[in-house]
């Protein structure tokens, strides 16, 4: 497959990049393993393209976003079906990604329909200044494997709307669902050159994009390290960037918890994807009084759980995308068994049959992890869970801190003031209380510490592709 440029579906670079089933390992399609000529061409189009976009008025730009999210339901299911058979997720919960990303497309462009610049009440005669927005240029997102709709949408929704253009790059792992979306512009009706996708690898044209000096802001979501890389890159010619980075995640159960309440929350968000989820419970802290049924609850919930192809739509984990994040993870466990843990459930690789060339991992529950662990202290990025007791709040909430992370955290006691007064000393984006409901388009997420820079979703999304001026003027 080639990419998509300047409205056309075009390719400098000869060279090819494989695109593997996660399942089998074989070969689902090939796309352009771009070089820096497929780069410059790119970032060419959408710089032309804003000449002319910036200037649409936003009523244009808000109804060609409803058409582009009337397009993605559309197209939902073959869309969906390319990012099962890329990823391995279940297909329903595929389609799901898509239809979701399209409701956020909505969303944003009903909000930006709300932005508003202003005056200060000076009152000095002949005198007024309007403090305005206005749209940054060119935007690169560069976007990881595990939610390749969902994490575009959360910066693309945004930055077109606001009258930015952009150049997306996909991961090299699931690039075929992005390509697929493109198609969605051209039904729509998007003028050439606004929204742009070239694949390949992030380390051999990466630094091209982010130190293109046609572009004016990265929009990023991927593994921490490689935040650190973009955003150096990137600080040489000071381009604005919003950075979504990695998490490890944790929960604190207090002696009044619903387990009724936890262990289903708690299972459903820590293998959601596989547990290729950033925001995902990855270790959890439960007072002494509560600890061994808990466990027990939490392996009965467990052991429900079922591996397959997610194309097949018969499973709830899919096989993990690649070889790297299923070392990582089974390393953790062989980290923290040589330490002591106890396996609950799962910890191994599950082969034979259809298993045989996937890297499945059984759902893995690790209880009497302690802080030397990986598990407790590392981004699992994987199906594992650490389990440790506590016996003083104060001291769970420090453990639950000490982490260079800061994403999102849990609570749960059935005491509402008691709730919140650990969220508030909890140092993450954002914190649930009590369950872990869907997150909401309207309001903002984001990582504090190493987990990211920036806000994305809610106004201050959209805020986040303009820049404020100042205009003084005198009458
Ligand atoms: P990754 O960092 O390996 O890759 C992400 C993207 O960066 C890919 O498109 C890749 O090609 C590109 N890239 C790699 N090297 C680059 C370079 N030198 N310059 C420019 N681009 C480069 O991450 P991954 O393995 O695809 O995804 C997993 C990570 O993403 C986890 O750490 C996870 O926590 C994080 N993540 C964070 C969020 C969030 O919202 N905070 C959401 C999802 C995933």
């Amino acid at each position: 497959m080639k990419n998509y440029i300047n409205g056309e579906w075009t390719a400098f670079s000869q060279e090819e990049m494989h695109v593997l089933n996660p399942v089998d390992g074989s070969l689902l399609n090939s796309v352009c393993r771009s070089g820096l000529e497929d780069v410059e061409a790119a970032v060419n189009a959408a710089a032309i393209a804003f000449e002319t976009w910036k200037k649409t008025p936003i009523q244009e730009r808000v109804q060609l976003q409803k058409k582009l999210a009337a397009s993605m339901r559309k197209q939902s299911a073959s869309i969906g079906r390319q990012l099962s058979l890329e990823l391995g997720r279940p297909l329903t919960a595929c389609i799901h990604e898509i239809n979701r990303s399209a409701e956020l497309l909505e969303y944003y462009a009903e909000e930006a329909l709300r932005m508003k610049g202003y005056f200060p009440l000076t009152n000095v005669e002949g005198e007024k200044v309007l403090v305005t927005r206005e749209p940054l240029g060119v935007v690169v997102s560069i976007t990881p494997f595990n939610y390749p709709i969902t994490l575009l949408t959360f910066k693309m929704g945004a930055a077109l709307v606001m009258g930015c253009t952009m150049v997306s790059k996909p991961s090299e792992d699931t690039p075929l669902s992005t390509l697929a979306l493109a198609a969605c512009f051209e039904e729509a009706g998007y003028p050439a050159g606004v929204f742009n996708v070239i694949t390949g690898y992030g380390k051999e044209i990466g630094d091209a994009l982010v130190s293109h000096p046609k572009v004016t802001k990265i929009a990023f979501t991927g593994g921490t390290s490689t935040g650190a890389h973009i955003a150096g890159v990137a600080a040489r010619t000071h381009k604005r960037i919003t950075l979504e980075l990695g998490g490890q995640s944790p929960a604190i159960l207090c002696e009044d918890a619903d387990l009724d309440m936890a262990v289903p929350a708690i299972v459903k968000h820590g293998f959601a994807n596989t547990g290729q989820f950033c925001y995902r419970v990855n270790r959890v802290y439960v007072h002494e009084s509560l600890y061994e049924q808990f466990c027990q609850k939490m392996k009965e919930a467990t052991e429900k759980l079922t591996l397959g192809a997610g194309i097949e739509d018969n499973c709830d984990l899919g096989p993990m995308v690649n070889e790297k994040i299923f070392a990582n993870a089974f390393q953790q466990i062989e980290d923290a068994q040589s330490k002591g843990a106890r396996i609950l459930t799962g910890g191994k690789r599950r082969t034979g049959g259809i298993y045989e060339k996937g890297f499945f991992l059984e759902p893995t529950l690790i209880a009497e992890a302690s802080p030397e662990m990986k598990i407790m202290r590392e981004e699992t990025f994987g199906p594992v869970i650490g389990i440790a007791s506590f016996t003083n709040e104060a001291a769970a909430i420090q453990e639950a801190n000490a982490s260079p992370y800061g994403l999102a955290a849990y609570v749960f006691s059935h005491n509402i003031g008691r709730g919140l007064r650990i969220a508030e000393q909890l140092q993450a984006g954002s914190v649930w209380v009590n369950n872990i409901q869907r997150s909401y388009h309207s309001v903002p997420f984001g990582g504090m510490k190493q987990s990211g820079i920036g806000r994305e979703k809610g106004i201050h999304g959209l805020e986040a592709y303009t820049e404020l001026k100042t205009i003084y003027l005198n009458y």
